[in-house]
């Protein structure tokens, strides 16, 4: 089973580092797996942000249900939290990104201080900060030199004449119970070989029965009909030849399998976290 401790130990110094960080920093953009967003946010870093204007993206929603994104972007907003949607999979999501971030920068420049809007992406590992990083690298007008309050070595980006993004996004370490660790391992936010994926793809399966989108596995594997999770695995196993020598079906190379399928994309979108209801 898994063990908490797949973290890196420089993890605490990360984090110092990032309270050192914020200081300089106006905006929080935390990113959070549409797929999973309960799983890929850890409350014990809520304090770290508490008095920084927040924004919540919930990215790589092209892989997510947009029926179960709306709903939890509701949810966010009865919280009175900031969210929306991304995916660097369609330019309506940056153009909507770039609105708010204008009126950001608006707030910033009418305030006490006359200076850019400073903002860093922070999240879970393999949630897609960096990638968000060099979307906006490319966008740079320039990179400016460093600024105190901030770990050295480290840059600003100008993204736009009055906006800066800090080029190191701050990493958050996630919760490391057996339900989040699964749902990491599902979303393939975790390191190969430190969840049990044999767990992670039989829920992942009833995730898809629960849901009723078994229509999904039936057409990718050409199953010809359905049943509990184990069954569909064994099926699964036969019929993509993840077997072992003795010809039973082999467990890691069917689970890695089907992990992979869903993560990239070609068992369809599957949200698997459902958002709390809204009264
Ligand atoms: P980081 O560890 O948070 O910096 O994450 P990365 O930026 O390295 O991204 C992790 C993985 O997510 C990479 O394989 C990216 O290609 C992928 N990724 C990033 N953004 C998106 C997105 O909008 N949609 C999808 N489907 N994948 C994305």
């Amino acid at each position: 089973m898994m063990s908490g401790h797949w973290y890196p130990g420089s993890m605490s110094k990360a984090m110092n580092q990032l309270r050192e960080d914020l200081k300089a920093i106006d905006l929080v953009i935390e990113l959070l797996d549409a797929r999973i967003p309960h799983s890929s946010r850890n409350p014990a870093f809520y304090d770290l942000f508490k008095h920084k204007k927040h924004l919540i993206l919930l990215h790589k929603a092209d892989r997510a249900e947009n029926k179960r994104t709306e709903a939890w972007l509701k949810y966010y907003d009865s919280l009175d939290a900031e969210a929306m949607a991304f995916s660097v999979q369609g330019k309506h999501y940056l153009d909507q990104l770039l609105k708010f971030l204008k009126k950001e920068e608006k707030r910033i420049r009418s305030g006490r201080f006359k200076r850019p809007l400073r903002m860093i992406f922070v999240g879970i590992p393999n949630v897609g900060k960096s990638t968000l990083i060099n979307l906006f690298v490319r966008k740079a007008v320039t990179k400016t030199g460093n600024r105190p309050g901030v770990t050295r070595g480290k840059q600003w980006i100008r993204i736009m004449p009055n906006m800066e993004l800090l080029d190191t996004p701050g990493i958050l370490r996630p919760k490391i119970d057996e339900t989040t660790v699964r749902s990491l391992a599902a979303v393939g936010a975790i390191p190969a070989g430190r969840a049990d994926i044999y767990d992670a793809a039989l829920w992942l399966l009833s995730c898809y029965l629960e849901q009723a989108r078994s229509e999904l596995l039936k057409m990718k594997y050409s199953l010809c009909e359905t049943g509990p999770a184990e069954a569909i695995f064994e099926k699964i196993g036969l019929s993509q030849g993840c077997l072992q020598s003795e010809g039973q079906v082999d467990n890691e190379r069917t689970a890695a399998l089907i992990l992979r399928d869903y993560q990239n994309g070609s068992l369809g979108k599957l949200t698997l976290e459902e958002a709390p209801p809204v009264n």
